[in-house]
């Protein structure tokens, strides 16, 4: 699934590439995609619209709209966001296609490819947030967008006696780490992720503070992470390349490459299979 480092990838090119741009006509193939509404009510709210910016919070991608309304993205497992000329093949699995012309009357497609279809696309009144998108109220803190500082981290760990990758996990504490970026923050900390998150030292939260900032954004600098599936790419259909510098994530039964000694073990943490190094995270 996509997490914060690949969403702000395709936020930036949603900024370069979507914003300012009217969207002349919109295609919704399938309904699941817009569920939260309607087919009718999104062709309805994005036709002839123009996106003004482009924010995330967390995995979620919140476009405003000169009309007010906000257009949000979730990418949940498998969804991608593409732009390509008019001319080009929809990829399979193209299910909400918005036309967009620039000033200059050059014309491309936004399409919103998802063949597992868990993502979705929903445009709403920001008045109506808190029934259509409730979650977005509930999400915790962006290392990114909001910038988590240390004593902002050290006062969420305090609050749950559940392991620590949990609790990094959990987006109503911090928003957009997902399993992979757990692993690897909690490596680069040495950290076990089973520690209880209210038991991790002074010490050890600097490390984990420190981790997440250098991790997120080393990530982000690399287009984020494609994995084997080649599921996520950005707006371009480019492949990220972080995944090289994968240390812990997906390793499980290798050699550490941080310490040439451990073994990479792998257990279930929170319904996710965590990996990391028993020499390196104690
Ligand atoms: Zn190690």
């Amino acid at each position: 699934m996509p997490e914060l480092p690949e969403v702000e990838t395709v936020r930036r090119g949603l900024e370069e590439k979507f914003i300012g741009r009217r969207i002349d006509k919109v295609e919704v193939g399938r309904q699941r995609s817009v569920r939260r509404t309607s087919r009718e009510e999104v062709i309805a709210r994005l036709t002839g619209v123009t996106a003004i910016a482009a924010h995330r919070r967390g995995k979620y991608l919140l476009c405003p709209l000169d009309s007010g309304d906000v257009m949000m993205i979730h990418l949940r497992m498998s969804g991608q966001v593409l732009i390509d000329g008019v001319d080009s093949p929809r990829p399979a699995h193209s299910h909400v296609v918005l036309t967009l012309r620039d000033i200059s009357g050059s014309i491309q497609e936004l399409r919103f490819v998802d063949p597992r279809t868990f993502g979705e696309v929903v445009v709403f009144d920001p008045a109506d947030a808190d029934s259509i998108v409730p979650e977005l109220a509930r999400l915790g803190v962006d290392p990114i967008t909001d910038g988590l500082s240390l004593a902002q981290l050290r006062k969420i760990l305090r609050t749950t006696a559940r392991p620590i990758k949990a609790a990094l996990l959990d987006q109503h504490l911090v928003a957009g780490i997902g399993n992979i970026y757990g692993d690897e923050i909690l490596h680069r900390a040495r950290v076990n992720p089973l520690r209880p998150a209210r038991d991790v030292g002074p010490a050890q939260s600097v490390r984990v503070h420190r981790a997440i900032h250098e991790i997120l954004e080393a990530a982000i600098s690399q287009g984020g992470s494609t994995l084997a599936d080649s599921q996520y790419v950005d707006l371009e259909g480019e492949s990220g390349s972080f995944q090289n510098q994968h240390r812990v994530y997906g390793r499980a039964g290798e050699l550490c490459l941080t310490c040439y000694r451990g073994k990479i073990f792998s257990a279930n943490i929170g319904g996710r299979t965590s990996c990391w190094c028993r020499v390196c995270q104690r």
